[in-house]
């Protein structure tokens, strides 16, 4: 179908190249307008100094100056999403609005109420996979249902791997293709109602040239990942967790990167892409098994009794602030603390003492790391904290 002027809304893929609703858009429109939405009902949640919201920002200036480099720019709003995406589609007279999935609750939720106020105004929302390389119910078990354990789930995936699954969305607009915004305004921080963190001291890199600079950094270490990456001391794994959120690497580039070694059967190559492969797993047992997101994976385990009460608050306050007395376990969280990074290995192990040697549910430590990790994502944290308490799809027994 073609379309005289659509609208690219931009959510957590915020970078111009192998992006599939731009891509989509420019095929199917003569005009594109892309915008972006500091969405009021997702900032409201979040403490006002917060790194992510500092990422996104940046991020966001970079993805503008990189429209602009093309004649076009991006069109910044502070406010409700599910009102201003309507709005804007109607003022700029779009007949399509393009996005990329977002299986997370409150995006289904915010989508069906977008597409709901679009169609009455006439105008269509297609949104496309983008985040995953399979998403949903793309791989399923020979009786047709979806993957709760991962070894099968990923030899199910690699088997269905083609090069089209993570082949270039090209980006190429035509002259005048792209369309300019009414203004050239960007908010400040502040203006969205946010103090500035410690993100620039950390020397995180953001946006989509931080993305490409963390990868490159990572290749010639790639070879080394299976084993450098169990030791949190050494700078063993890429660090690219928050690119992937916020979609400043596209999945599909990082496939292309590791999949030719792996293919060679290089075991760094090999081990990296798996964990890939266990980001696609934790997401569709996100969209296929919903309770999870709130609820144990697996029912029996809502029978635990798990601490309450003054000492149960009280331990939980020393392993939030490492004052627990176990030295892995106090620094991994002054890491979680001081930068809103932690390593994978050190992950396991405060989830698993939280959980295990305190006896302290699961949902509470989910709870604190959804605050403080820059990369944050719904479906990896549940995945992670259901993993070690034993009370996920695929846990740790
Ligand atoms: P690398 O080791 O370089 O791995 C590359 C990418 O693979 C990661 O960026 C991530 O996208 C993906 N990945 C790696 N391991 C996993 C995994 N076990 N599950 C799902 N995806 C994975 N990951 C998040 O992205 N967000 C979270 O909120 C999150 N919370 C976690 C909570 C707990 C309790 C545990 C045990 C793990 C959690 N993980 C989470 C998974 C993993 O620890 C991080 O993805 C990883 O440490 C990020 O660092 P990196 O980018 O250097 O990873």
């Amino acid at each position: 179908m073609q379309f005289d002027k659509g609208l690219v809304w931009f959510r957590r893929d915020l970078r111009l190249h192998d992006h599939t609703a731009l891509h989509r858009a420019l095929v199917q429109c003569k005009s594109v307008l892309c915008v972006f939405v500091f969405d009021r009902t997702i900032l409201a949640d979040l403490p006002r100094a917060d790194r992510r919201v500092e990422f996104i920002l940046e991020s966001v200036r970079e993805l503008d100056s990189h429209l602009r480099r093309h004649g076009g720019g991006l069109c910044l709003l502070h406010a409700d999403a599910a009102q201003a995406i309507p709005k804007l589609a109607k003022a700029f007279g779009a007949q399509a609005v393009f996005a990329n999935h977002d299986d997370e609750p409150y995006a289904i939720s915010r989508d069906a109420a977008v597409r709901g106020s679009l169609s009455a105004l006439g105008c269509a929302l297609f949104t496309h996979k983008d985040h995953v390389v399979f998403e949903r119910r793309e791989v399923l078990t020979q009786a047709g249902q979806p993957f709760s354990v991962f070894t099968p789930y990923k030899n199910a995936w690699l088997k269905k791997l083609s090069a089209s699954d993570f082949a270039e969305r090209v980006i190429e607009p035509k002259q005048g293709q792209l369309a300019k915004p009414a203004t050239d305004a960007i908010p400040s921080l502040a203006d969205v109602g946010f103090e500035p963190t410690n993100l620039h001291d950390l020397g995180i890199k953001t946006g989509a040239s931080g993305g490409a600079a963390l990868l490159k950094d990572f290749l010639p270490r790639m070879a080394d990942y299976g084993l450098a990456r169990n030791f949190p001391a050494i700078k063993g794994p890429s660090y690219l967790g928050v690119h992937l959120r916020f979609g400043t690497v596209s999945i599909r580039e990082l496939v292309r990167a590791a999949w030719p070694a792996a293919q060679r059967g290089e075991e760094g190559a090999s081990v990296w892409l798996s964990e890939l492969i266990w980001r696609d797993f934790y997401a569709q047992i996100l969209a296929n098994f919903p309770h999870a997101a709130t609820r144990n994976f697996k029912a029996a385990y809502d029978r635990i009794a798990w601490e309450k009460g003054k000492r149960a608050d009280a331990l939980f306050a020393a392993w939030c602030e490492g004052r627990t007395g176990y030295p892995i376990v106090d620094a991994a969280m002054a890491q979680i603390n001081q930068t809103g990074y932690m390593h994978n290995r050190l992950r396991m192990i405060v989830a698993s003492f939280l959980t295990k040697d305190l006896g302290i549910d699961w949902r509470w430590g989910e709870r604190y790391f959804a605050e403080k990790l820059i990369d944050f994502d719904l479906s990896a944290n549940n995945g992670g904290w259901q993993w070690a308490s034993s009370s996920g799809c695929d846990a740790q027994p």
